[in-house]
C-alpha cells in the first residue's frame, strides 16, 4: 500500500462542508406557472439566511421574483433555471427563460424595450442597493434570454 492512495484528501480529516457565504451556488429548474415566483421568493430567502446573506435577503427575493415574473410574462408556463450564487464578492441572481429569438432586429428591440420597463420594480430595488441588472439573449442553439440581478453586501 505506497503511492497512490496518499495523495487522496484523508476523508475523516474533511468532514461535511457547512454552507457559507463562499459555497452558496444553487440552480433550480422551475417548471414555470405564475407561482414560481413565490417559490422562487422564498427559496433565495431560505439559501441566503443558510449562507450567512440574510441582510441581502428582501431585496434578493424581490429581485428574483421579479425576474421569475418577467420571465412568466413573456414565457408562460414554460420551464425556466433559477441560479443564485455567490462570486467575486457580489450575490448573481439569473433566470434563463425560453423566449424565442426575434428574427427582426427591431422587434428585438422592441421586446427587450418592453420587458426592460416592466421589470421597473426589480431597477428600484437593486438601484437602490448599490447594484446592477440587465437582460440579454440567450447565444445559444436553444435561445432564450437571460436576466440578472446583481447585488453587493
Ligand atoms: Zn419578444
Amino acid at each position: 500500500m505506497k503511492g497512490a492512495l496518499r495523495c487522496l484528501p484523508s476523508a475523516a480529516a474533511a468532514g461535511p462542508i457547512p454552507p457559507a457565504t463562499e459555497n452558496l451556488s444553487y440552480s433550480m429548474l422551475l417548471p414555470g406557472g405564475a407561482y414560481c415566483a413565490g417559490l422562487a421568493r422564498e427559496s433565495v430567502t431560505s439559501l441566503l439566511t443558510r449562507h450567512g446573506l440574510s441582510e441581502l435577503g428582501d431585496t434578493a427575493a424581490l429581485a428574483a421574483s421579479e425576474l421569475v415574473a418577467a420571465a412568466y410574462r413573456f414565457t408562460p408556463d414554460r420551464e425556466m433555471i433559477l441560479r443564485v450564487r455567490w462570486q467575486y464578492e457580489a450575490l448573481r441572481i439569473v433566470v434563463y427563460d425560453q423566449h424565442p429569438a426575434h428574427s427582426a432586429p427591431a422587434a428585438a428591440e422592441e421586446c427587450r424595450d418592453r420587458r426592460s420597463r416592466s421589470m421597473w420594480l426589480l431597477a428600484a430595488a437593486v438601484d437602490s442597493h448599490g447594484g446592477d441588472w440587465g437582460l440579454a439573449p440567450v447565444l445559444t442553439p436553444g435561445g432564450g434570454t437571460k436576466s440578472w440581478a446583481l447585488l453587493h453586501r
